[in-house]
């Protein structure tokens, strides 16, 4: 007993300030990217995906899974910033050119008095691969510690304030979507966890994925394949009005 408690001293308090402090995010991270003034045509054809928009000289975030090809391809037009928060309110916020990125906005007021100091998510794995679904699970452990701000992943969608749905959505899932989504009380909330909820990510136009239903409308889109925990956790505190 003496030795847990001393071990337990030893360690300290092991939770990260966040959003209190802001996180410096490893060299290696690739996150906001910018265009340049260079012609994006190298870049997007070195892009697997489809995520550069030539003409409209836009980046989507929504189908990027940030592999970085385009920046090693065509340095002089694309690069990446460490910046990580990402997160957007609507499908069109995640097209980024050279100006400012638009961030996600805090719910109505009415919404975020009610989900501002007590927000559960019932988690839709709809089709992943369990990449963004465990970015999801590290934010309980004690390193991220999101019961702190009174957000947390319930059993039941019943004792849900809204689903964060991961994956492309395939036809077999479609259903189980729907019927959680109706379990949710009103008002309620959905988030669009990585590429492939946003937009298919790399199973766009496959047949067997059909993507969140139309009827289903999305509040808030997290990027990335998968998202970094803090890109999630911000966008998660930005929708309850709860950011730095
Ligand atoms: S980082 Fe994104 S935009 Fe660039 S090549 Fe990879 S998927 Fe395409």
């Amino acid at each position: 007993m003496f030795k847990a408690i001393l071990a337990r001293l030893r360690q300290g308090y092991r939770t990260r300030p966040f959003p209190s402090e802001d996180v410096k995010m490893p060299h290696r991270y690739l996150g906001l990217p910018r265009l340049k003034d260079a012609p994006l045509n190298r870049a997007a054809a070195a892009c697997p995906y489809g995520a550069i928009l030539t003409e409209e000289r836009r980046l989507d975030l929504g189908r990027c899974v940030f592999c970085g090809a385009c920046a090693k391809a065509a340095p002089e037009a694309v690069e990446f910033s460490r910046e990580y928060k990402l997160c957007a309110g609507s499908r069109d916020a995640l097209l980024v050119g050279r100006g400012d990125y638009k961030r996600a906005e805090p719910l109505a007021r009415e919404l975020t008095s009610i989900f501002g100091r007590s927000f559960r998510l019932r988690q839709v794995s709809a089709g992943g691969c369990a990449a963004c679904e465990a970015d999801c699970n590290v934010l309980g452990t004690l390193a991220f510690d999101m019961g702190r701000f009174g957000i947390q992943f319930v059993a039941s969608p019943r004792h849900a304030d809204g689903i964060l749905v991961t994956g492309p959505v395939t036809k077999n899932m479609e259903l189980a979507l729907r019927k959680t989504y109706a379990a949710v009380s009103s008002p309620k909330v959905v988030i669009a966890c990585g590429a492939c909820a946003i937009s298919g990510g790399p199973y766009a136009g496959h047949p067997e994925c059909v993507g969140i239903p139309k009827d289903i409308p999305v509040d808030l889109y997290i990027p990335g394949c998968p998202p970094n925990p803090y890109t999630i956790l911000d966008g998660l505190l930005r929708l309850i009005g709860r950011a730095k």
